[in-house]
């Protein structure tokens, strides 16, 4: 039997999503599903585009801006997910609509608009669940001052929060957690309700515990490329 094919293995995912969301008594309708295609080619992306795809990911800044650059001719919509250095912020606004990655009040600062022709930036703060400080994200206990500075800088748009689940945990307390935090920093501002979380392994959990931005690559891409 033939692999499944790219349109096969998207309607398969955005099944199981449909399915999460009504065993959570959620509206399937509310999440936004974004296809990560981090290290595939604009042809894939151009694939994708042509099944009704719009949302994509990517986390490295000039292969983002390659593929946005290459495939402006289509109406997508460009989710930056990766570790962003301060120097490349600018120029990752020209083509994102949303950094899901804003982890230190350095990177709000250079994220915030300079003038009024510059267009809003949705912006998630990201969480780090994990002991290790060269994750990306801030600790669930600094959330909220970042989340303020956020609020508070010109051309920014406070979504909510963001997190990846700790390798080799149960993800669904994971998610709790981050659901919590979302809780507290809704509380400061109000409107950050979005919650960009779950994976190709762990997206149903995910939706589970109140995600509303879904980030999957391989499950929908297949495997990355091996890099050389
Ligand atoms: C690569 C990546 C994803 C997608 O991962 P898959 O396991 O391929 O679904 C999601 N979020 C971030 C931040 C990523 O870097």
């Amino acid at each position: 039997m033939a692999a499944p094919g790219l349109a096969e293995r998207l309607a398969e995912v955005d099944g199981r999503i449909a399915d999460a969301a009504r065993a959570a008594g959620r509206d399937p309708a509310e999440l936004t599903r974004i296809v990560v295609t981090k290290f595939h080619p604009a042809s894939l992306v151009r694939e994708l585009a042509a099944l009704g795809v719009r949302d994509l990911g990517e986390n490295r800044h000039q292969e983002a801006a390659a593929k946005a650059a290459e495939l402006d001719d289509l109406p997508l919509t460009w989710h930056f997910v990766g570790q962003l250095q301060s120097n490349k912020a600018r120029a990752v606004r020209r083509y994102a609509s949303t950094v899901h990655s804003v982890d230190r009040e350095s990177l709000v600062d250079a994220l915030a608009a300079r003038d009024d022709a510059d267009a809003v930036l949705g912006c998630f703060v990201e969480l780090n669940l994990t002991d290790d400080p060269g994750r990306g994200g801030v600790p669930p206990t600094g959330a909220e001052a970042l989340a303020e500075r956020v609020a508070a800088a010109p051309g920014l748009r406070l979504l909510g929060v963001m997190a990846v689940a700790p390798l080799g945990a149960d993800p669904r307390p994971a998610f709790a957690r981050v659901r919590e935090v979302s809780e507290r920093v809704r509380a400061i501002v109000p409107g950050a309700e979005a919650i960009s979380a779950g994976m190709s392994d762990d997206f149903a959990e995910a939706i589970a515990e109140g995600a509303t931005h879904l980030r999957i690559g391989t499950a929908i891409t297949g495997n990355r490329p091996i890099l050389g």
